[in-house]
């Protein structure tokens, strides 16, 4: 038995360092979820392990159609892009596979991500299981996008201890706008603990270093976010409020973020932000090596 010794040292050795370097303002509570799950690929989620603890999420932007399901029909479910929507996020897994990149160039390590192929018509990932898909062949590709990311989420919270979640969406109301959804701050409460309110709001926050790279960002003076993109299931079941610690914040893009010929302009504009947010806020280090670089138990 002496793998599953091994095994249980590693994440008593994860758990420990985690809950070191989050001292005394974090919650009393210890992580839950925390194990090791693995998982299935589908060819219908785009992911990629990271270095970094940087997770991108894009829901809505894929074109695929699920194998053998019919398109979604929301019988009973209130109607519009808070309820029962079909309509796609254009531009966002394009956007998130080459902000990756980007980040990568610029950070020298890859961040995480898991980016939808599927259309929203099949299967809707921020939206919680009951109500995200109708056709029985859209389970597995839901199932692999959520286990994914919980999966991601865990690994960034033992190697980091903490970590950023952006979750890219594309809206329609405002064409050079980005909104932020965090539920006012909730989904980003361990970011708020440890480094307080000016971390969420105003110049030294995510939103204001991309309006100082040059995005117009929308935010209250009161700090509420705009009524309809407060931040959907994703930061809402991700966000450091929950079991994880990972500060999760929804971005809504207009389209001038994420048409082709406008996106490499966008996305050097978030690397920007990404970067300074990432000095001021993030570790530069794992706390541990990745379970797969540590040496066997013998
Ligand atoms: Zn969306």
């Amino acid at each position: 038995m002496k793998p599953f010794r091994f095994r249980q040292s590693i994440w008593a050795l994860c758990i420990f360092a985690t809950t070191f370097v989050a001292g005394s303002t974090a919650r009393a509570q210890p992580p839950q979820n925390v194990g090791h799950v693995e998982l299935v690929p589908n060819p219908l989620v785009a992911a990629q392990r990271g270095q970094l603890p940087i997770i991108l999420s894009a829901p809505h932007g894929g074109e695929a159609a699920v194998p053998g399901a019919s398109e979604r029909k929301g019988t009973g479910l209130p109607k519009g892009p808070q309820g029962f929507f079909t309509g796609r996020d254009t531009g966002t897994e394009q956007f998130a596979i080459e902000l990756a990149a980007a980040l990568e160039a610029r950070l020298g390590k890859k961040p995480y991500y898991v980016v939808a192929r599927f259309h929203r018509k099949f299967i809707d990932p921020n939206r919680p299981a009951e109500i995200a898909y109708e056709a029985a062949e859209a389970k597995a590709p839901y199932d692999a996008y959520h286990q994914t990311l919980a999966q991601y989420c865990r690994e960034v919270q033992q190697l980091f201890g903490r970590g950023l979640l952006l979750d890219l969406h594309g809206q329609g109301s405002a064409r050079d706008t980005i909104f932020r959804g965090t539920q006012h701050g909730k989904t980003v409460t361990l970011l708020i603990q440890r480094y307080g309110e000016q971390a969420h709001n105003g110049p030294q926050s995510f939103f204001g270093l991309l309006e100082a790279a040059g995005c117009k960002v929308y935010t209250e003076k009161d700090g509420k976010e705009r009524a309809g993109f407060t931040g959907g299931y994703i930061v809402q079941t991700y966000g450091s409020h929950g079991p994880y610690t990972i500060d999760a914040i929804q971005l809504e893009m207009g389209a001038d973020y994420r048409t082709k010929d406008k996106r490499k302009a966008a996305i050097d504009k978030l690397v920007n932000a990404i970067e300074a947010f990432s000095k001021l806020y993030l570790p530069a280090l794992p706390l541990a090596a990745p379970l797969e670089n540590k040496p066997q138990d013998k």
